[in-house]
């Protein structure tokens, strides 16, 4: 009998506001058979959030339970500080059983401490930073979200620029600035990594959705990626 085969885990990472959760649900708007992990967290639910929908929302001791009892895949504190306490937030191991039974792949949207943990202990997972233009468009990004307080964006801010210090650890970047260019961007990395791992040939239509994901490799991209970071360093504190 053959084995099912093995889920894709794709890990999505970026600096809060990049348009991540934009670009997410299109892709899983669009994409057959990818699953996306509803992470747990302490954090207050913002806006029009819903328990179950975009996270599970837990208090801390459920939370600190579920790390007892072994239930997370990995598990992180973010936006914490030696001032701030930052909350938790964490992958749960059952969505990876459930993508295999279900025979799809898995996409987890997580911070880059939890990106970290997962390719070390998921052999294969293919992870993806997004970038926002530039520090500028970041800043505007999270006040027209109007969900935050000037400190919590005072704060992203400031972890925005630790986090894209770690962009050369990922698989591919992809930098939103037109959103349907990403959009589009976003799909061919996750299928191009499926007609990788199917190892048939390719369709000039496939081999079309393979050169424009190889485009946002990481060795392809650098250039593009410098002066983006520049943008961060040099702004005020
Ligand atoms: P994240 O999930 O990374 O925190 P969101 O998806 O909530 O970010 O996006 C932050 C804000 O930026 C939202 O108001 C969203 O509509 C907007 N946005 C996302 N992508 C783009 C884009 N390419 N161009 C302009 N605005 C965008
Ligand atoms: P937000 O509060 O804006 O939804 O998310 C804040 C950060 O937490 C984002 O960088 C997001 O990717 C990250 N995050 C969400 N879920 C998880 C998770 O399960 N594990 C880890 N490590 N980070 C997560």
């Amino acid at each position: 009998m053959s084995q099912p085969c093995k889920p894709i885990v794709y890990i999505i990472s970026a600096p809060s506001g990049s348009g991540k959760s934009t670009l997410v649900n299109e892709l899983l708007r669009l994409v057959p058979r990818l699953d996306f992990s509803i992470s747990y967290t302490t954090r207050p639910p913002r806006g029009s959030e819903q328990n179950g929908k975009q996270y599970h929302f837990v208090p801390r001791e459920e939370f600190e339970q579920m790390i007892r009892d072994d239930e997370f895949l990995e598990h992180a504190n973010v936006f914490g500080d030696a001032n701030v306490l930052g909350d938790y937030y964490g992958t749960a191991r059952r969505f990876l059983r459930e993508a295999e039974i279900n025979g799809h792949d898995l996409l987890l949207d997580i911070d880059v401490q939890g990106a970290a943990q997962i390719k070390q202990r998921v052999p294969g997972a293919i992870s993806i930073f997004v970038l926002p233009p530039d520090r500028k468009t970041l800043e505007w990004r999270l006040r027209h979200r109007s969900e935050n307080d000037e400190e919590t964006i005072q704060r992203r801010l400031d972890a925005a620029r630790r986090e894209i210090e770690n962009y050369d650890k990922y698989d591919y970047i992809l930098i939103n600035d037109k959103l349907e260019e990403s959009s589009e961007s976003l799909q061919a990395i996750v299928l191009s990594e499926r007609l990788r791992r199917s190892g048939r040939a390719l369709s000039p239509e496939q081999k079309r959705t393979v050169d424009l994901a190889d485009r946002h490799r990481l060795a392809n991209i650098r250039d593009r990626v410098l002066p983006i970071l520049a943008s961060f360093r040099t702004a005020p504190p």
